[in-house]
């Protein structure tokens, strides 16, 4: 079986990845090729990482078998309880580490980018638990629409600069995060949220986010005696929880994957983040992957109900994984996604983020044999869906 766990030495996860980007930026990023492995693979690191994951995050996170679930669906489906992080997602996973690895560059500024927030809360979150100063850039009119965020990140002490050019959205934020890191190399680091952006950001965060399928592996062998699952379930943004739930069994060549997309109001009303389906090779972000973008390489606005899902790319390890069938991928629309989380909340007691739930909502696409073992990544809590929710309830 082919190596898709890592990129090679240059970024690339066969044809997609690399580091696309300007001139000024290449201290900033040759510093972190250079010394991510070391660092984060040395034991002073492990130590302090993998103690603030057990006592502050919360882990291990339960895998739970949900028996009201599997009776509905006839197969065996096991939840990864990411939800049930400090937080309330898994992107804490890759914030943390991130900032320790900022500390051990000897930096003292953390920038970020958010579009709904939630990575601006993790990473706002790490720092004021490290001491470092954070500054989050956000479009002004994510700023307007997420405003419970907004005041997380500054009750959590870090600053949040509105991004006004353009459609005054993610892709704002994320040039002047850029603008940010390039005016401040020596003091400061880019924390990005998924597992896109130029080498090795995508295999930095995979890794942070590969705790996740290395539980799953010691969890199910410590309740049904077996390490891998007939398949494993997750929905995909910029990829980061996939990633996390496919690492430790992307080489397994039984255990079959699939990535659950926003289809938004379908993959053909110009209004989805599909991208596998509506994706050409392009360059985003500084990697090269799938991304939705007009013949003449214009970016095309997404859309999904899920503010997590709503991206215009995926990251290169899942371009990879697609190109090469590694992993199914369907797309997920959001009255399905809809639906799904109000299921699991009535059957099992748990309401999902949106996100996850397009990642449930796989089970009523696919039929699963009795005997199969499904692992679905519940990568987030819907606390902060619940203004969706109760729309969906009045109507
Ligand atoms: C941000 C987010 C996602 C999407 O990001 P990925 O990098 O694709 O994981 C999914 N679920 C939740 C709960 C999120 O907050």
């Amino acid at each position: 079986m082919k190596n898709y766990k890592n990129p090679d030495e240059n970024g690339y996860y066969g044809e997609f990845g690399g580091a696309f980007i300007p001139e000024m930026l290449y201290p900033n990023v040759e510093e972190l090729q250079e010394n991510y492995l070391t660092i984060i693979e040395s034991e002073d690191f492990q130590n302090e990482y993998q103690d603030l994951l057990k006592n502050y995050v919360g882990r291990a996170t339960p895998l739970y078998f949900a028996k009201n679930l599997s009776e509905k669906y006839q197969t065996k489906i096991y939840l990864k309880r990411e939800d049930l992080n400090h937080t309330g997602a898994h992107k804490i996973n890759n914030a943390l580490g991130q900032v320790l690895l900022a500390k051990r560059l000897g930096k003292t500024r953390i920038i970020a980018e958010t579009g709904a927030g939630q990575h601006g809360v993790a990473t706002a979150t790490a720092c004021a638990l490290l001491g470092l100063e954070c500054i989050v850039y956000m479009g002004e009119v994510d700023i307007a629409r997420q405003a419970p965020n907004v005041g997380r990140m500054k009750m959590l002490g870090a600053e949040v600069i509105p991004a006004t050019s353009g459609s005054k959205t993610l892709k704002d934020a994320v040039n002047e995060a850029l603008r940010d890191w390039i005016n401040h190399s020596a003091t400061t680091h880019y924390v990005i949220g998924s597992v896109v952006g130029p080498h090795p950001f995508p295999d930095l965060v995979a890794r942070f986010q590969s705790v996740i399928s290395k539980e799953i592996k010691e969890q199910l062998y410590e309740q049904i005696g077996i390490q891998n699952p007939d398949y494993v379930i997750a929905c995909l943004g910029g990829g980061s929880n996939a990633a996390g739930t496919f690492y430790h069994f992307v080489n397994e060549k039984n255990v079959k994957i699939i990535a659950a997309e926003a289809g938004g109001l379908g993959v053909k009303s110009g209004k989805s983040a599909a991208t596998t389906f509506l994706g050409t090779l392009g360059v985003l972000h500084g990697s090269k992957s799938l991304v939705m973008q007009t013949k003449d390489g214009q970016v095309i606005e997404p859309h999904s109900i899920s503010a997590g899902l709503d991206y215009p790319g995926i990251g290169p390890f899942h371009a990879h994984l697609f190109q090469e069938n590694r992993a199914a991928f369907f797309s997920i629309n959001d009255d399905e996604a809809l639906q799904s989380a109000f299921e699991l909340t009535k059957l099992e007691g748990i309401i999902p983020a949106l996100e996850s739930a397009h990642a449930l909502a796989i089970l009523g696409k696919k039929k699963f044999k009795e005997t199969d073992v499904v692992v679905i990544c519940l990568s987030g809590r819907g606390d902060k869906d619940m203004e969706m929710y109760l729309r969906k309830i009045k109507s």
